[in-house]
Order: C-alpha cells, then sequence, then structure tokens
C-alpha cells in the first residue's frame, strides 16, 4: 500500500496548496480548551495557541470535558439521532430555554418559535425563506382584497355609479379591470430584494451569498438567488433604498358615486438583515443609535428585520444576544456555531410569534436537523452558559476586555503599523494599516492579492505556535475569538507574539514573515 502521503490530494486540494504555501497546511492531530496539538517532524506533540476558536464556534473551548462527557453519556444510552417526524422533547427545552433567555436580556414576553438547521448559512436561509412566504402571503392577501374592491365597484356601477379610469386604458369597467388584473399580475410578480449594511456576511448557500457583501465570494452565483442592497448603516440610506424599491398595486375605490383606480403598497423588500457585530467584515460592533433609527425606518415601510447572531451569539459578546446590548430584538434571530457544543453541527431560527406562518414548518425541513444528539449538546451547550446565574457571559466581558485591552495597548504604541483594534467581549479584531505601498515586494504584494492576514497567520504559527486569522471579508484585520477560558498567560503570550510581528512589519521585513 502507498504511504498516505504519496496520495494525489482530492479534498480541496487547492485550499491545501494555497495553505502549504503559507506554512498553514498542519495537521493538528488533538485539542483541548484553547489549544490544537500537532506532531512535529521528530514525532514530538507541538502546542499551539488556537485564538481562532473553530470561527467562534468553541466558547466553550475544545473539547470541553462537561460537554465531552455528556455528548459520550447520549451515545452509549443508545439516544435514538434520527427519528425524524416524532415527538422531540428536548427540541421543545432548547426552544423554551432561549425564549426565557431572550424575554430576560430583551425585556419583552413575546414567544419566538424555533426552526432546526445544522449551519449558520441555512438557518440564514430559514429566515430568508420565512420572509419571503410572508411577502408572497402578504401580496396573496392583498390581491383578495383588490378581487373584493372590483366586485364592489361591478356593484356600484350597477347602482349607477361613474367610472374615472384614469391612469389605466379603457372606457368602460369591464376593460379598466381587465388592465388592472394584468398590471396587477405583473407587478405581483417583482422579485425580493433584500437590504443589509455594508460589509455583512451571512454565509455561503445559494440564497445566504447574496446577502454577503464579498464580491468575490457573491458575484458568480448573483442569478441564483434574490439580490440585497447593501446600504451604509444610516436611516437616510435606508430610507432611500426603501424608496427607490417602492411598488405598487393597482386597486379600485369607490368614492361619491365615482369608481376611481387607486395604488396600494406591493411588499417587495423581502426583509433587512444585519449582524449585531460584524464578523466577517473586519469586527465591527455596529452603532446602537444608528440601528434604533434604521429600524424606526424598517418598521414604517413594514420590513422585518432577521438578526444574524451566528457569530456574535451563544454569550461571546457578554451577553447571550450580542444585539441585546444594542437593544435590538430582531424578527428573526439565528444562531449556530457555539450552539452546537464545539461537537456537534447544531443551528437554529428564531421567528416571532405574531409573524409565524405555521404551514413554513413542512416547507423547510432538513434530514439531520433537530436530531437528539445536535440539540441536546446545544441544550447543555446554552445550560452550561446560564449555569451560575451567568458566570460565563461575566467571564465574556471579563477576558473579552483583558484581550481588548492588551490589543489596544498595542493600537497605542505602534500606531504607525496597527490601525484599529475592534470588538466587544471575546469577538475582537486588530486591523492593521495598508501595506501594499511597502518597500518590501513581498509584504506589497500579499498586501495587494489581499492575502497579507494569511501571511502574517503563518509567520505567528511558525514561529510562535499561535494560531490567528484574518476576518473574511477584510484580511488585514486579525480576528481573536478564543473560549470563555483563556488565561491571563493566553493573553500575555498573544502579546508576545503580536509585538514581534508588528516589529518585522515595521522592519519591512517580508522574507522573515514569509519564513
Ligand atoms: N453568519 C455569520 C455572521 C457568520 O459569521 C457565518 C460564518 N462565518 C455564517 C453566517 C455562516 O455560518 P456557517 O459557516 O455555519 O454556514
Amino acid at each position: 500500500m502507498n504511504p498516505v502521503v504519496d496520495k494525489p490530494e482530492l479534498a480541496e486540494p487547492y485550499m491545501f496548496g494555497w495553505l502549504a504555501s503559507l506554512g498553514l497546511g498542519v495537521e493538528y492531530t488533538r485539542s483541548q480548551k484553547d489549544s490544537l496539538y500537532y506532531r512535529d517532524t521528530s514525532g514530538d506533540e507541538i502546542e499551539v495557541l488556537d485564538l481562532v476558536g473553530g470561527y467562534g464556534s468553541t466558547i466553550h473551548g475544545h473539547n470541553n470535558p462537561e460537554i465531552i462527557e455528556y455528548t459520550k453519556s447520549l451515545l452509549d444510552s443508545g439516544s435514538p439521532i434520527h427519528a425524524q417526524f416524532s415527538r422531540h422533547p428536548y427540541a421543545n427545552d432548547l426552544a423554551w430555554t432561549l425564549n426565557t433567555i431572550l424575554h430576560r436580556e430583551f425585556g419583552d414576553d413575546e414567544h419566538y418559535q424555533v426552526i432546526f438547521a445544522n449551519s449558520g448559512a441555512e438557518a440564514n436561509e430559514v429566515a430568508i425563506k420565512h420572509a419571503e412566504m410572508d411577502r408572497v402571503l402578504k401580496i396573496g392577501e392583498a390581491l383578495a382584497e383588490v378581487e373584493a374592491h372590483i366586485e364592489a365597484a361591478i356593484a356600484a356601477a350597477a347602482s349607477g355609479a361613474t367610472l374615472d379610469a384614469s391612469p389605466l386604458p379603457g372606457s368602460d369597467l369591464d376593460e379598466v379591470v381587465a388592465a388592472l388584473r394584468a398590471a396587477n399580475a405583473e407587478r405581483a410578480a417583482t422579485p425580493p430584494v433584500y437590504l443589509a449594511p455594508e460589509g455583512s456576511f451571512h454565509g455561503k448557500l445559494a440564497g445566504s451569498i447574496q446577502l454577503t457583501h464579498n464580491v468575490a465570494y457573491r458575484t458568480p452565483f448573483t442569478a441564483m438567488a434574490a439580490p440585497c442592497r447593501f446600504v451604509p448603516l444610516d436611516a437616510d440610506a435606508v430610507s432611500a433604498a426603501i424608496a427607490a424599491e417602492s411598488r405598487t398595486l393597482f386597486d379600485l375605490a369607490v368614492d361619491g358615486g365615482v369608481i376611481r383606480v387607486v395604488e396600494r403598497p406591493l411588499p417587495v423588500i423581502s426583509a433587512y438583515v444585519l449582524e449585531p457585530i460584524q464578523g466577517e467584515a473586519g469586527i465591527r460592533v455596529l452603532d446602537a443609535d444608528s440601528i434604533a433609527r434604521v429600524r424606526e425606518r424598517l418598521d414604517a415601510a413594514g420590513i422585518p428585520v432577521i438578526v444574524d447572531e451566528v457569530q456574535s451569539g451563544m454569550g461571546r459578546s457578554g451577553a447571550f444576544f450580542a444585539a441585546s446590548h444594542l437593544g435590538l430584538r430582531g424578527d428573526y434571530i439565528t444562531l449556530a456555531k457555539s450552539l452546537g457544543g464545539g461537537v456537534a453541527k447544531a443551528a437554529v431560527t428564531l421567528i416571532r410569534s405574531s409573524i409565524y406562518r405555521t404551514d413554513f414548518e413542512l416547507l423547510h425541513t432538513s434530514t439531520y436537523a433537530k436530531d437528539s444528539l445536535s440539540t441536546l449538546v446545544a441544550l447543555r451547550a446554552v445550560e452550561m452558559l446560564e449555569a451560575d446565574g451567568g458566570a460565563a457571559y461575566r467571564r465574556a466581558a471579563e477576558r473579552g476586555d483583558k484581550l481588548l485591552a492588551m490589543l489596544r495597548s498595542l493600537r497605542d504604541e505602534f500606531g504607525d503599523v496597527v490601525k484599529d483594534v475592534r470588538g466587544k467581549g471575546l469577538m475582537t479584531g486588530l486591523e492593521f494599516h495598508d501595506l501594499s505601498g511597502s518597500d518590501s515586494d513581498i509584504i506589497a504584494e500579499q498586501a495587494k492579492g489581499g492575502l497579507i492576514g494569511y501571511m502574517f497567520s503563518g509567520y505567528l504559527l511558525r514561529e510562535h505556535n499561535m494560531r490567528v486569522f484574518p476576518t473574511a471579508s477584510a484580511t488585514s484585520t486579525l480576528r481573536f475569538e478564543p473560549s470563555i477560558h483563556i488565561t491571563d498567560e493566553e493573553i500575555a503570550r498573544t502579546e508576545t507574539g503580536l509585538r514581534t510581528l508588528i516589529g518585522l512589519i515595521r522592519d519591512e521585513d517580508g522574507k522573515a514573515l514569509l519564513g
């Protein structure tokens, strides 16, 4: 048999080649808490401090002992993992636990129904599909009302009402009704549009990728799904976008013995989607006042808000829902990543009862969603956050403050290299100045290619046994999303690695960085 190394790479081979070229093609063989381990060429186990945290999926750390113990007990007990279309009381327990937290953090007692999914992107697709179904049903309800008004107009005409056909063609009521129905059929088929703040990232499935601002990820698939308008987080800009998308349906009204053609709004914007702390855009905490003003405009236009807490939720911000810091209660809220306890693939979409369409439950299902293993692990992961009066949230805030203070001190000391430091709780980022004009060809080239953050990642791994990655759509920002168990010593270690990195950037030592 050929040794494994002789097999050509077939599993996403380009990605592996690229990672290997930056020194990132390491195979990790063990993980625990905030550490990943690999074996070097002499077989020794090397510990790596993991600040990527599974891209936000390990708020409890890698292989958290309590979660592992619990998962094992579920497997040992023969828990029926795949028993679709049966009673799932644990799913209801998770739904109730999430509702209890939601009511506490938002000070409101409206219930949210919960739909189960497998990934963050899917949870967002659940939300946009439900919002679209709601929009289509509302258009159907509006058309039914128009039909009732047509009946009323015909009755009024029979009793002598006169007709003002403008702006439709036709001189008698039959012709006008035919023109109105034809125009409405065309208008009702207007495809939906989504709105989202610039920089948004909501996943990479066919629908959600259109809500992801990154042009490289999105544009090959623009023909596949409804488009999104990316709008600055500014109330007037949002109002302008709403006005630009405003459409109407024709209707008839009888007023003072005259049948008139009138117009009524046609809902075109299906939803407004945002992350309370933008992750892949470079860790950007959205501004509470701006959101409140935007929300007013959206409410006035009847546009629902989808709050994507896939990365920011599960306690990372110091509260279970990052949007609770902003006073933003979404009509839809999505969770994934750390919901799976670092072990399972779990995701949920919470939908406000007052907008919930019950038929949706049959329209979005998945073989794997709501299985006992992922749902029970998710429930345990949430309960662990809630334990001891929410000690985990306090810890996320305290650890996050410490990490942020360290990063800010680097920014203050090396302002010529570090452009900005941002974040909240354990969702923090450090942005470097643009290096595309560097005297080092290596640095300038990597910066122009949008890969500079990955080169820094390779350096930190090679020289400091630190795993740090840039954010997906803003690659000159390094993200730091460790677990709530990160220690002072690990934060100090992070500082040491970053200081050396910053020194090399300052010296424009591209060779040392690339290795
Ligand atoms: N939404 C946000 C805010 C995310 O950060 C991500 C992943 N980075 C997603 C959605 C997509 O989640 P998944 O990778 O589980 O599909």
